[in-house]
């Protein structure tokens, strides 16, 4: 606090911080600091106020523009994106915001009838999620068993390109994240439910219809193998 006092009083003076101009009379430091309004602004108008609002706010909308990559690429299924958009950002009606909300008294995971339903248990942490995400993942040849954060992390960081694995990995996550929240609502609105293969099923057909007849270079190892397993013909 000592130093924003000594900067209003030696370096703002009786200027307007937001409408005053840079130059070479001021330091660097302050010149970047100035350049930073047109960013800052927005954030502090949304009611940020504290650093860590401020450094949250700035970096979800990072996050939104890296995740977006993996939502909204051009072979995404048209009805699967906005659920799984929804999922990454935290905004489906899962049991815990409901209960939040009072709009329900009971929060437990209609998949394994055992722990709360949020996002992280419902579309990763739960057994059946788990099962299946393991089940998907040896279709994709990987074996990877991390968080929901290490996962959307790895899959901004290494879900790049037109490759075939890199479009897979994209489809079946988004089709994996829309077959699970199928099947809660089943469960819950219509009392009836499917086993972890019927729901690994519809996502290899989901992704091998979307993927049948493009152009794929099949002498590739890799691709050959992910063309069998997946059913892209
Ligand atoms: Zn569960």
């Amino acid at each position: 606090m000592k130093y924003l006092a000594w900067i209003h009083a030696y370096v703002i003076k009786d200027r307007d911080f937001w409408n005053m101009e840079g130059g070479a009379s001021l330091s660097w430091s302050f010149n970047r600091i100035l350049k930073l309004r047109n960013v800052a602004h927005p954030v502090l108008s949304n009611g940020a106020s504290t650093i860590r609002e401020i450094w949250l706010e700035t970096r979800c909308k990072e996050s939104k523009v890296l995740w977006h990559t993996l939502i909204w690429f051009p072979q995404h299924i048209p009805k699967h994106s906005p659920i799984a958009w929804m999922a990454l950002l935290d905004r489906l009606p899962t049991c815990d915001r409901l209960l939040r909300m009072g709009i329900t008294t009971n929060g437990i995971c209609v998949l394994c009838n055992e722990m709360l339903e949020n996002r992280n248990h419902l579309f990763f942490d739960c057994p059946i999620a788990s099962c299946l995400r393991g089940k998907i993942m040896l279709l994709i040849g990987l074996n990877k068993n991390i968080s929901w954060e290490d996962m959307v992390n790895w899959a901004c960081n290494s879900w790049k390109g037109k490759s075939l694995i890199s479009t897979i990995l994209k489809l079946a996550w988004c089709a994996n994240i829309y077959v699970l929240w199928e099947e809660r609502n089943r469960r819950i609105f219509k009392g009836c439910s499917k086993t972890v293969d019927d729901l690994l099923n519809s996502i290899k057909d989901y992704v091998g219809i979307k993927l049948r007849g493009k152009t794929i270079n099949r002498i590739d190892y890799v691709n050959s193998n992910l063309c069998t397993s997946w059913g892209i013909y």
